[in-house]
């Protein structure tokens, strides 16, 4: 199995904390600051039956200036050209505009967008059900899974859920 994933959603989220665990090398730059990744950062996962690559994005928002404006336009150029899409949010914060706004631009992609809940370690499970049922109403999303980037929750789970789908 092979494919181009990429992994999007509003600055913070985790999307580079996700690579670098999936890559295994500190390749996309992380920080506490929003926008520290300005391009398209692209990492090989390669195990005995797969090799899947992903595509870290800057964060899609609202841009507020040029280079803002520029980095969303590489963060949604990508929404066309791979295999399936990783749409990640933060389980801690919940739904937002900003979310909408990136929503709004998956409404138009052919691809599978899967619904990545990043952080769960800092919320009760509890939490997660309304959580993913208010985010179903929103997209058709081919699958949804709950995953801590930072600690390697369900990761593995994520991998095989996107390799039967490549
Ligand atoms: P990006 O802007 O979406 O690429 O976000 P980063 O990967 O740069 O992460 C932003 C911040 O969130 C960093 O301080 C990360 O350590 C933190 N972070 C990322 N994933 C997790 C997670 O699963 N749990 C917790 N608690 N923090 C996380
Ligand atoms: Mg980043």
């Amino acid at each position: 199995k092979s494919g181009f994933v990429t992994i999007v959603g509003r600055p913070n989220v985790g999307k580079s904390t996700f690579m670098n665990r999936v890559i295994g090398e500190k390749i996309a730059i992380m920080s506490d600051k929003p926008q520290t990744t300005r391009n398209k950062i692209q990492g090989v996962m390669t195990d005995k039956d797969s090799q899947i690559i992903f595509i870290d994005t800057p964060g899609i928002h609202k841009p507020k200036h040029k280079l803002g404006d520029y980095m969303v336009n590489v963060a949604e150029n990508t929404l066309n050209e791979v295999d399936a899409v990783l749409f990640m949010i933060n389980a801690e914060e919940g739904y937002g505009r900003g979310d909408q706004f990136i929503l709004d631009r998956l409404q138009r992609v052919d691809q599978p967008v899967f619904l990545i809940i990043n952080k769960i370690d800092k919320v009760h499970p509890d939490q997660l059900l309304p959580l993913i049922e208010q985010y179903k109403e929103k997209l058709d999303f081919e699958e949804i899974v709950p995953i801590s980037a930072l600690e390697g929750n369900n990761i593995d789970n994520l991998l095989q859920v996107l390799k039967s789908h490549l």
